[in-house]
């Protein structure tokens, strides 16, 4: 069963308490911004917290502007700065500070860069690793348009989580995504860590946009061709009137049906789905807890 209108289950609570006090005060001494702030993300209460395992915050790196426009994402599009080089030391520093157990990184697309900002990306994850090797650290990855090269980079730099979206079905890639994002390009990233290290490696897919259940389906089964071990699906929704509309919302059942799907019919390590979850939802507790399975 599918809704038009915003359903009850997708109702925020504003985040509080002392550590989410304290993280968002570290934040601001060292000038770095976190998408969980900057999207609203919903979830930023229980991430940040770590309640039941290790708490998850994931860094922006690289600027607030995407030389990309998604038409789902809020994020500015051009006006590109240049690469702040202390920001992999703050990054670093910060993360040490807050007491993260499980960090996430990741960034906007920098097409304007020859490496596309793949050497700055690989020195944060080595400066955190440095500090405290004990650190997980996932880094959710542009496609670095397809250049084997630079994703080869972020590999060797050693981070434990490698997460590339392919965002949706294969056949809604575009109007969803920019138009230099493909669904094929993406898969040949995801594939390429799978297969030149012992990474795991992470996808999410947004529900919502009008995907039909077989296009779903097709793509579960091409992540996993692709050696993908954990996908998450949450509901696409549109941060203003200029961006893609939502098309449905889906009910929680459905979203519970695909998670059993993922895992229990195509044997995914862990899938993370609902409403609210995002690509790093809750992403230090359920890795931790996947590995224990
Ligand atoms: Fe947003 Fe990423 Fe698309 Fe840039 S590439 S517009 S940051 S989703
Ligand atoms: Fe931050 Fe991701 Fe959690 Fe949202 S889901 S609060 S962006 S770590």
């Amino acid at each position: 069963m599918s809704y038009r209108r915003k359903p009850d289950w997708l109702k925020m609570r504003p985040p509080s308490g002392q550590r989410y006090t304290e993280i968002k005060q570290t934040l601001r001494d060292h000038d770095l911004h976190t998408v969980c702030e900057e999207a609203n993300c919903p979830n930023l209460g229980e991430c940040w917290s770590g309640r039941d395992g290790p708490g998850t915050a994931t860094f922006m790196l690289m600027g607030d502007r995407c030389s990309r426009g998604c038409n789902f994402c809020d994020v500015k599009t051009g006006g590109m700065e240049p690469l702040d080089p202390e920001e992999p030391a703050n990054v670093a520093e910060a993360v040490a500070e807050i007491g993260l157990e499980y960090v996430v990184l990741t960034s906007v697309d920098r097409d304007d860069l020859e490496d596309g900002g793949s050497a700055h990306f690989a020195e944060t994850i080595r400066q955190i690793k440095r500090r405290d090797p004990s650190i997980l650290v996932e880094v959710l990855i542009p496609d670095f348009a397809g250049d084997p090269e630079a994703v080869d980079r972020i590999v060797e730099a050693g981070p434990d989580v490698v997460a590339h979206n392919v965002e949706t079905v294969e056949r809604l890639q575009w109007p969803v995504r920019d138009r230099r994002a493909t669904y094929e390009q993406s898969l040949a990233v995801l594939e390429r860590v799978s297969e030149t290290a012992d990474v795991y490696t992470k996808t999410s897919l947004m529900l919502g946009v009008g995907e039909y259940d077989h296009e779903v389906y097709q793509a579960l089964s091409d992540l996993r061709e692709a050696d993908v071990d954990v996908v998450t699906f949450g509901q696409y929704l549109q941060p203003s009137r200029s961006h893609l509309e939502v098309f449905d919302y889906v009910h929680p059942d459905t979203f519970d049906v695909w998670e059993r799907v993922a895992e229990e019919e195509f044997g995914f390590m862990y899938c993370a789905s609902g409403p609210m979850v995002r690509s790093s939802y809750k992403a230090g507790e359920l890795f931790v807890e996947a590995l224990l399975r």
